[in-house]
């Protein structure tokens, strides 16, 4: 489905902080905003397709155990905020409201910041939960790429995927404006859900624009069917290498044994 067309009336105002960071608290790892950091409220469903490259490209890094992957995350959180698995007995739009209070009350009792509202400064989520929505999501995106190798890694990505995808804390309500003309609007629970929803849409869209980078391997979004590249540099540095290799295999008489 096209995502113009699924994020038509999406209402979703989120907060990223500017700033995050991985703290351990009971022996629990969590990601959650620094300090000193600010409050950035913003419309998460604006630019679904950068949304969902961005989470393939952290959950790439995270299912491959990149060395880098930690500030793959902070990445993500500082562009996006966390991800609200904590608040699904509630409305964002609730917790948004009852923020500040809460946050003072939780910060001087002490209290895991996993339980606090979803837009507080002292709100986290366990990281290893942060991390494992993100591989759900590449696990059925290398599926749907056909970028599998054998039975066991289908059964491996399956696995990653039933795991952490269908665990029912994303969800969607709408609501009907009154008045002369009247508009469906559409409250998702969370960035999740915004995440989920878009990943969803791109998946299943004809035009296939979900695809991997044939220089850097990164996913890109692209409704061009002939795109093969995330960007010109990566096209540029292909052909430079085809080039050279083509060139080297002249030089070298080799190019009859490809
Ligand atoms: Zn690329």
């Amino acid at each position: 489905m096209e995502l113009k067309e699924l994020f038509l009336n999406l209402n979703a105002q989120w907060v990223r902080w500017s700033d995050y960071e991985i703290a351990e608290v009971s022996d629990v790892q969590y990601i959650r905003p620094v300090k000193v950091a600010e409050p950035i409220p913003y419309n998460c469903a604006e630019k679904p397709e950068d949304l969902v490259v961005n989470a393939l490209n952290a959950g790439m890094k995270i299912w491959h155990a990149a060395p880098d992957l930690d500030r793959a995350c902070l990445d993500f959180a500082r562009r996006y905020g966390l991800l609200g698995f904590g608040t699904s007995n509630t409305t964002a739009q609730n917790l948004f409201f009852g923020a500040g209070a809460q946050d003072e009350r939780a910060e001087s009792a002490g209290t895991s910041p996993y339980y606090n509202g979803v837009f507080s400064r002292s709100y986290g989520e366990p990281f290893d939960r942060f991390k494992a929505k993100f591989t759900a999501i590449y696990a059925h995106f290398l599926a749907a790429q056909g970028h599998i190798s054998s039975p066991a890694e289908q059964e491996k990505l399956r696995k990653a995927w039933e795991r952490d995808f269908s665990d029912g804390i994303d969800g969607l309500t709408y609501q009907l404006t009154f008045g002369e003309k009247p508009e469906l609007l559409w409250k998702p629970r969370n960035l999740l859900t915004v995440l989920r929803l878009a990943y969803s849409g791109a998946a299943t869209d004809p035009a296939a624009p979900l695809k991997l980078c044939k220089f850097c391997g990164n996913a890109y979004y692209s409704t061009n069917p002939r795109s093969e590249f995330c960007s010109a540099t990566c096209r540029n540095h292909f052909n430079v290498n085809t080039f050279r290799r083509r060139k080297k295999d002249a030089e070298t008489g080799s190019e009859c044994n490809d």
